[in-house]
């Protein structure tokens, strides 16, 4: 553990490092908690690169809280569509709903307060507090745990209670408390960049002579791997309706539906947003997209429905495997579904829907070009 001198001189070249070659990234040209926390949470299991042509759509359509607070709840959905993890916006709007209703629309600074926030951890109260309001609260989460393990040459299982517990008390003992907001962006700079999961970049680093990960040599091997779950493979059927004016058939997120159309229904698939007919498989997927269909009240020529099967689409989400079969239906007229919308298969984005989802319509699109270029 650095103390005196040395924890000054890593703190000093810690943050002129930062603020000399830090990312200009837009959530950076601002200290507005409401900026900061979509970008905390947006960032979380996702890329900066991914994440800044959302943060900025998110915050034209919601320049503010009461926005989205008063927005309807698909419309949001529909911003977040293809940056995946649905759950968190639809906390960041229940939150957000929250601060007007208990906070008079103000961004809360005391800590029990931001904690009480719905989706609000440790992690994202500590960004927020410390980036909006300057107050003394240490960051810890995967990428600066990684820095803290190298940094002390740690050893096991990081997210073990007891050493994560651990990592917590360092990252708060070199908390630079007059620049606390600046600190732990520095801290988390240098986990996204120099200090990367792998082939850490030693040579650039302006704190590597504190390193006892790099003394030891040791610094690409930590964290120790972790012993990972099973994989769980899940393999589903899609129906993709396209009618003559190139329209499709999507169904609504399960909430809206009604308990028949439930039967059957794969939630990794639909992340509760619009998605096309699916169904899980285990047989023959034509068959059980059939009997699908059935359920589902499409009648009229089911049996004869032109099922035309399209490439195979795989996703993963977690530990979950997902491979699935899509099949495309040529019809004149799209079937009726209650609750059912039509909509562009090549823009099905009209509506919020998966990663999933979209992969499944351009598989569709795609094999429908191959078919008429032959
Ligand atoms: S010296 Fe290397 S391992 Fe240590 S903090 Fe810097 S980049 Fe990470």
């Amino acid at each position: 553990m650095l103390t005196g001198q040395d924890l000054a001189a890593f703190r000093g070249n810690l943050l002129a490092w930062f603020r000399h070659f830090q990312r200009d990234l837009p959530w950076r040209r601002t200290r507005d908690p409401y900026r900061v926390w979509l970008s905390e949470v947006m960032l979380q299991q996702t890329r900066v690169t991914a994440v800044v042509p959302y943060y900025e759509r998110f915050l034209e359509r919601f320049p503010n809280l009461h926005a989205l607070a008063a927005a309807p709840e698909q419309e949001v959905l529909r911003l977040w569509s293809g940056l995946g993890y649905y759950r968190r916006a639809r906390n960041l709007q229940k939150a957000a709903q929250q601060i007007v209703a208990e906070h008079g629309g103000e961004f809360p600074s005391r800590r029990e307060e931001v904690l009480g926030l719905r989706g609000v951890g440790n992690y994202t109260a500590a960004a927020i507090l410390s980036i909006a309001f300057e107050q003394k609260h240490a960051v810890l989460d995967g990428n600066v745990a990684r820095v803290m393990a190298r940094l002390g040459a740690v050893r096991g299982d990081l997210r073990a209670r007891r050493r994560w517990q651990k990592l917590q008390n360092s990252a708060d003992a070199y908390l630079d408390t007059k620049s606390p907001g600046d600190w732990n962006q520095a801290m988390m700079e240098l986990g996204a960049t120099l200090c990367a999961p792998r082939s850490p970049q030693c040579l650039l680093c302006p704190v590597a002579q504190f390193c006892e990960g790099r003394k030891q040599g040791i610094a690409d091997l930590l964290p120790e791997k972790r012993k990972k779950r099973a994989t769980v493979d899940i393999r589903l059927a899609a129906a993709v309706f396209a009618d003559e004016r190139g329209q499709t058939l999507l169904l609504p997120p399960p909430e809206q539906r009604n308990t028949e159309q439930l039967v059957d229904y794969v939630p990794t698939l639909a992340s509760n947003l619009w998605h096309f007919p699916t169904v899980s498989v285990n047989g023959d997927p034509v068959v059980k997209l059939r009997g699908h269909l059935r359920k589902l009240q499409i009648q009229n020529q089911n049996g004869h429905l032109p099922f035309v099967r399209v490439d195979k689409v795989r996703h993963t989400v977690t530990y979950r495997s997902i491979t699935v079969e899509p099949f495309r239906i040529a019809v004149k007229k799209l079937p009726r579904i209650k609750g059912a919308e039509s909509v562009p298969l090549d823009e099905i984005t009209v509506l919020p829907v998966s990663n999933l989802t979209r992969k499944v319509a351009r598989a569709a699109l795609a094999a429908a070009s191959e078919q008429r270029s032959r």
